[in-house]
């Protein structure tokens, strides 16, 4: 199993990263896509792939981080981008569920972020929160020139997820879709996913999967969670989890061009 969302450098992993690598790796974990979201993390990302095999990174600016954006910021994620074990260029995209930047900043950030990718023939590791028209319509001049992009932690509509479909985009599916609360429509959409655009993630240490039992006593997630995620998502699809593993895991090598 391939974990194309895993927060690594954040500091609640800080004191187990060495074990929280182990734990995945023992429950089937073959390779993981280390997430940056600004460009200090997305330097300690870049790191950690060098401390951890067959781990790679992202390098990239969250939205929520896109105020802090400077002309800068690209010459450095450039420099960034070409360091071994960097293989997409995000997270980036669009939120507008909480505005931490204003959209103005988003939008700037983003689009200087797809021009890099373009620029340095990577695939874009993509977020979009209740931004969907903006973010197609930001994304969709870019497509021609990218080798690849994935929605990550896709929480939109069925008709979202379509056009998302429609434009060429993988689709990212965390343990939200495990949430019995908010997330029945995506559970709903599952099945309509073409298995060849689907990835899986657990956007760890975010995103503990609610139906995990027994529940672990942190409310962290790991990415040793993904194969329950994995099996989920499956069991919903009405597929075989083991036969949805050898189809994301090449989903995955084709996307990022990783070997693992
Ligand atoms: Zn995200």
């Amino acid at each position: 199993m391939f974990d194309i969302g895993i927060n690594l450098t954040s500091p609640q992993f800080a004191k187990d990263r060495d074990d929280v690598v182990a734990r995945a790796r023992e429950a089937g974990v073959s390779g993981m896509l280390l997430t940056g979201t600004n460009l200090h993390e997305s330097t300690e990302a870049q790191r950690l792939t060098q401390r951890y095999a067959r781990c790679w990174s992202t390098a990239g600016v969250h939205p929520h981080d896109s105020s802090h954006w400077t002309p800068q910021t690209a010459d450095a994620l450039r420099q960034l981008a070409q360091q071994p074990g960097v293989v997409a260029i995000g997270e980036c995209g669009l939120d507008f569920n909480r505005n931490f930047s204003t959209p103005q900043e988003q939008e700037y950030a983003f689009s200087a972020q797809l021009a890099l990718a373009a620029e340095l023939n990577m695939p874009v590791f993509l977020h979009c929160r209740d931004a969907h028209v903006r973010f197609l319509a930001l994304l969709e001049p870019w497509l021609s020139q990218l080798p690849g992009a994935v929605v990550h932690c896709f929480t939109g509509s069925r008709e979202e997820m379509q056009a998302c479909v429609d434009h060429g985009l993988y689709i990212g599916i965390t343990g939200w879709v495990c949430d019995e609360r908010r997330g029945m429509e995506l559970r709903e959409m599952l099945p309509h996913i073409p298995a060849e655009r689907l990835l899986i993630e657990t956007d760890a240490p975010y995103l503990l999967p609610r139906d995990l039992s027994p529940k672990p006593a942190s409310r962290r997630n790991e990415p040793m969670h993904l194969a329950h995620i994995m099996e989920r998502i499956a069991h919903w699809r009405g597929e075989e989890a083991q036969w949805l593993e050898t189809v994301t895991d090449d989903n995955a090598r084709k996307l990022f061009g990783v070997a693992f």
